[in-house]
């Protein structure tokens, strides 16, 4: 039985390590054959097991790569977790906009330091 090639295969991140690292050229450039016969992949994948190397082939250019480099930069995009952490940084900014409501709304001359508002203000308003 083969395995697929596949962003969510548990060896992409492996496998694209090892993509980058044979195509690697002089300084940061990525030294492709821009060959639609993925040698480079083809060869990495081999050396990695048994996987299924046309149906992986395939699935590449369902995912916009058409060559080796096209599959790190094309295939290889890690949407979900990027939007997941910007959605987290808009609630963070939303939590400190509320803080700062209270804050002109208690002393304006001497906020002092946080545990002492939170002392005076709270009893008179109390229970
Ligand atoms: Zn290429």
């Amino acid at each position: 039985m083969k395995d697929l090639m596949t962003s969510e295969h548990p060896d992409w991140r492996k496998f694209i390590d090892r993509l980058e690292e044979e195509l690697s050229g002089p300084g940061d450039s990525l030294n492709c054959p821009h060959d639609e016969s993925f040698p480079v992949a083809r060869k990495v994948l081999e050396a990695m097991g048994n996987f299924d190397i046309e149906e992986s082939f395939s699935y590449f250019q369902e995912n916009g790569g058409y060559c080796d480099c096209e599959i790190v930069f094309n295939v290889d995009l890690p949407d979900e977790p990027l939007s997941n952490d910007l959605f987290l940084a808009d609630d963070a900014d939303d939590v400190d906009d509320v803080h700062a409501d209270d804050f002109s709304g208690g002393s304006m001359d001497d906020p002092g330091p946080g545990d002492e508002i939170g002392d005076w203000a709270r009893p008179d308003w109390g229970d």
